[in-house]
């Protein structure tokens, strides 16, 4: 069923065995079944990639910026002539529906075409001291070495948005890529030795002890950058061992979205923004809208409007043309999402369609619209990641942008008004490091992405993306 996918680990140009012999499991999430069995890296494994990325370093830093760009670019190539087989890559082991797999694809190599241009810009800076005693000389340096964790919800976008930039600026990568889904991340790194990125450059380590062979990587001092994206939960202990190098650290972390509509809104264009905010990815998305905050007077519309569009959505294996949404992941992953429901209509919220977990095989959950739901409730506070559109109203302007700004959590928020200067103003007050406004889309490689408050630190794409792999160094010069 799979074709021809590497599944061992990426080490220094190679394909080589984990040293422990040790290998693991990857599901089909529509059925449960194995689909590949993949190279179990181990700590001693770790510094294996670790010493190669070392080895790789300097030359790669010294080679010219055009050159890396060329090798992105050819990368961006080969990923679009193969963006069929990878979507079906995706599709099969995360189990997203095939259409998100293949708009994953298209955002994914962005990065690397996106990327292959900014490396040419690592722009410094002359000027004189405001003494005039010497001139100051500002050059950028790529940061070293860096590992790279990436979650299993984009396994091709998230690599990419970490690599592209991290290759672009000169320095040499390790990725360790969720287990459930590793086949993508080896795809990726296939794709970059075919497209000329020299050996030792990229090291992929697939790893089902993800603790243990990051941790000492984060404890070598050859190691000089995190870039993490996954759970404010894991994020919080990888920030604590980053400490103890005081290694550099770029941080995605959770989301819980507020997708707020004013009466004054489009409510056609509204439910388009809501069915990509909540439905892309099937939920499973950090820039899912989480929480819907709707004013009273269209509430009932809204939600009822919202749940006809839910309902009519085609359940089923991602790998089928035909399926709109596809299953969660995996078992916890599912589970969670019964769990926050049923808290949810425990409590008193009414689900205007779907709310009940079906029997399996798989790991599906149905699209469900809540309304009702109380203020307090988990699934307002928790990231959902499933298809799970939870409905609250508000009276008015002050009271949304206090119910959107009432969590830990500074992704991202989507708004809908006709009235720009309100969209503005509250695109202002609303906590977030990003802000759709009448748009239920964000990700864009050519924008900075990111998150404030419990969200993370640093953000990724534009030409922020590339400063988080460089280091600016000062020269004070008297010539
Ligand atoms: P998600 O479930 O969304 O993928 P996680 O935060 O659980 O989010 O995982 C994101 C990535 O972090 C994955 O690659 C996972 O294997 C890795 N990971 C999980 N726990 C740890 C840990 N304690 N240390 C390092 N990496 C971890």
């Amino acid at each position: 069923m799979l074709g021809f996918v590497e599944t061992e680990l990426f080490i220094g140009g190679k394909w080589v065995p984990a040293s422990s012999g040790n290998r693991f499991d990857v599901l089909d999430p529509a059925t449960g079944d194995v689909i590949a069995t993949v190279a179990d890296g181990s700590e001693s494994d770790a510094i294996s990639a670790v010493d190669a990325a070392s080895a790789a370093a300097a030359g790669w830093a010294a080679t010219p910026p055009r050159v890396r760009g060329e090798a992105l670019r050819r990368a961006w190539e080969l990923m679009t002539e193969r963006a069929d087989a990878l979507a079906k890559l995706i599709s099969l082991e995360n189990g997203k529906a095939l259409t998100d797999a293949k708009g994953e694809v298209t955002y994914a190599a962005e990065f690397f075409r996106w990327f292959a241009e900014e490396a040419v810009r690592g722009d410094g800076l002359v000027t004189t001291a405001p003494s005039g005693a010497n001139r100051i000389v500002v050059v950028r340096q790529p940061v070293g070495v860096c590992v790279l964790v990436t979650p299993w919800n984009f396994p091709a976008a998230m690599a990419t948005r970490k690599i592209g930039p991290a290759l672009a600026a000169g320095c040499t990568v390790i990725l360790k890529p969720a287990s459930d889904t590793p086949l993508t991340a080896l795809a990726m790194a296939a794709i970059l030795a075919e497209a000329g990125v020299p050996d030792g450059v990229v090291n992929v380590l697939p790893s089902r002890s993800s603790g243990k062979v990051v941790g000492k990587m984060l404890h070598d001092p050859r190691v000089r950058k995190l870039s993490f994206t996954g759970s404010t939960e894991v994020g919080r202990i990888l920030l604590a061992q980053a400490a103890d190098q005081v290694v550099n650290t770029s941080m995605e972390l959770g989301g819980n979205a507020p997708f707020v509509v004013f009466a004054d809104a489009d409510l056609d264009a509204a439910l388009d923004g809501a069915m990509i905010a909540k439905m892309r990815n099937g939920g499973e998305a950090c820039t899912a809208a989480n929480r819907f905050y709707v004013e009273e007077s269209i509430a009932g519309e809204f939600s009822r409007l919202l749940a006809s569009r839910m309902s009519a959505l085609v359940v089923g294996p991602g790998t089928d043309e035909k399926t709109q949404v596809g299953p969660l992941v995996n078992e916890d992953t599912v589970a969670k999402v019964d769990g926050l429901v049923r808290g949810a209509l425990e409590s008193g919220a009414s689900a205007v369609t779907g709310g009940t977990r079906p029997d399996g095989p798989g790991f599906y959950y149905p699209p469900t619209v809540l309304t009702g739901v109380a203020a307090d409730a988990p699934i307002l506070r928790e990231e959902i990641f499933g298809p799970v559109a939870p409905i609250v109203t508000f009276g008015s302007e002050q009271e949304a942008v206090r119910l959107a700004n009432d969590t830990e959590f500074g992704l991202v928020a989507y708004v809908y008004t006709g009235d720009l200067a309100r969209g503005l103003r509250v695109s202002e007050a609303i906590e977030a490091g990003m802000v759709g406004l009448n748009r239920g889309l964000v990700s864009d490689p050519a924008a900075p992405f990111g998150g404030v408050k419990q969200s993370g630190i640093g953000r990724e794409g534009g030409h922020e993306g590339l400063l988080e792999y460089l280091e600016s160094k000062y020269i004070a010069v008297n010539w």
